[in-house]
């Protein structure tokens, strides 16, 4: 089976979320498995090209407005695998400070950058002549490949590939004004409410969620809620009715990447059957941090972006309070200035309770996981949230908030049993996140046998890509069927 994947981000080439881990990894699980899978994406500013091979010739690009623009192609392979990776050489579209604009904003051309790599992704297969029997398509920034699949492409060798859209955060759906729209090269007959008109602006994502062959999200509980208007975005509906072609595959984890036997950015490794080292870790993230290095206090860990996704503004709400409570807390995070303010504010005025780092910073992100015992997302959704499964991998108790992939892959503790691998609560709420990270320090300084066991319970769950790998396969296969039927 041929597969062409078509991103906007990919680890460890460029990355600013979770489709970046996705991109990175289930391809090179796909290929283990036999698939022939092959990474269409921009070369952005601050990748490292030196060891791309540039290939011959100039690839040229259909865009709106009967207009063409040319490229050059770098190809390179997925580290650790033979998946090719093919970069789209650009420098007005590509050479810019960030992937989609600063914080807040989009940049103004983004929805031409955007026709330019999903009409390129599939102008260089052709020109490859390499063609795929599916074309899986991420997000909103590569949203019109299964539109062109069906419209541009019609009678050519490319429409007979089944598409696939994965939709890894419906929050953001490419939504640009309607008059727009000709930039993308569709005609306006494409412009209506069945396909790429909503409430009177062009929404990218919804012209996909017609035309895919089938639909994807990255896990079950978040497949089903954004059929509801309240986690739906405006197209809930739109996702409704499509229910029977959408589903949820949990995203997997690089396991090599997270491992807290071998990560090089760890004070001491550590494993289930030996956690001497996460003591270390814990120690030395302490130190890191400024705050007192204190074995027996419980230490929670946040990571990720500062923005109302991840209930942040409901944490502040929250944290006076429980920086009374015998604990410690470290933040890292970059987002909202207001967030990356207040946090400041707090960080400066408690500095032996809590520290908070505005910055994106890889090796302290493992160094979080490893270190605290706690790990927090009161998440107002989470698609399928990556870190809560990195916490699970490094004996951190996840406390989330129960909903998408959090509800999937969290399972709460049950104090008559001592079942459970972290503490959920529903409601998001500051009186809610209190009081769950109140049990958590309770049963953490009253019940330490119970916590013992819940890191190794959590420690032993699989989260590889494989099996994630078996269900898209799975999906492919589906939608190949649905294609040629
Ligand atoms: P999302 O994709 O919504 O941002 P995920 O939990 O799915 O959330 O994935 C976030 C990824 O980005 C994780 O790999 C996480 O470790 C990483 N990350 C987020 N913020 C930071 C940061 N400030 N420094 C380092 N890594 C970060």
């Amino acid at each position: 089976m041929k597969v062409l994947f078509v991103t906007s981000e990919c680890v460890p080439f460029a990355k600013t979320g979770g489709l970046a881990d996705v991109s990175g990894a289930l391809p090179r699980a796909l290929a283990a498995r036999g698939i022939e899978v092959r990474i269409v994406m921009p070369l952005y500013a601050g990748c490292d090209w030196r060891g791309l091979e540039r290939l011959d010739g100039t690839l040229v690009v259909p865009m709106g407005w009967g207009g063409r623009a040319y490229c050059g192609v770098r190809m390179g392979t997925l580290p650790g695998s033979e998946v090719r990776v093919y970069f789209l050489e650009h420098h007005a579209f590509f050479d810019r400070p960030y992937l989609y604009g600063p914080p807040g904003e989009g940049y103004g051309d983004n929805l031409a950058r955007f026709t330019f790599l999903s009409r390129g992704a599939l102008a260089l297969t052709k020109a490859l002549g390499w063609m795929p029997e599916v074309i899986h398509a991420n997000d909103w920034q590569t949203a019109l490949v299964p539109i062109y699949v069906n419209t541009v492409e019609w009678g050519g060798p490319l429409a007979a590939a089944a598409t696939l859209f994965t939709i890894h955060n419906l929050a953001y759906q490419g939504v640009f004004g309607g008059a727009s729209l000709p930039v993308t090269g569709l005609g306006w007959e494409h412009y209506r409410a069945e396909e790429l008109e909503h409430f009177g602006a062009l929404n990218l994502m919804k012209g996909a969620c017609a035309h895919a062959t089938l639909l994807s999200t990255v896990s079950p509980t978040y497949a089903r809620e954004i059929q509801t208007p309240t986690f739906g975005y405006g197209l809930d509906g739109v996702l409704a009715g499509r229910s029977h072609d959408l589903l949820g595959i949990l995203n997997g984890i690089d396991v090599d990447e997270w491992d807290p036997q071998a990560d090089p950015y760890l004070a001491a490794p550590f494993s289930a059957a030996d956690l001497t080292g996460k003591a270390v870790c814990k120690a030395a993230l302490q130190q890191e941090a400024g705050l007192p290095v204190r074995p027996a206090v419980p230490l929670f860990g946040l990571v990720g972006r500062l923005t109302s996704q991840k209930g942040v503004d409901v944490l502040a709400h929250a944290l006076d309070r429980l920086l009374d409570l015998d604990l410690q807390f470290i933040l890292l995070g970059t987002g909202d200035r207001d967030a990356e303010h207040f946090f400041g504010t707090v960080a400066a005025r408690r500095p032996d309770r809590f520290c908070a780092w505005f910055q994106f910073d890889n090796g302290r992100a493992h160094r979080v996981e490893a270190g605290s015992d706690f790990f927090l997302m009161p998440s107002r959704y989470e698609p399928c949230g990556l870190n809560q499964l990195y916490s699970l991998r490094y004996g951190t108790l996840p406390i989330v908030r129960a909903t998408g992939g959090l509800a999937d892959t969290v399972v709460t503790f049950d104090e008559a049993t001592g079942g459970g691998t972290g503490f959920c609560f529903l409601d998001l709420s500051p009186n809610a996140i209190y009081d769950t990270v109140g049990w958590a320090v309770a049963t953490w300084y009253q019940r330490r046998g119970d916590i013992e066991q819940m890191r190794r319970r959590a420690m032993a769950q699989d989260f590889s890509w494989d099996h994630a790998a078996g269900e898209y396969e799975a999906l492919y296969q589906r939608a190949i069927a649905r294609r040629r039927g």
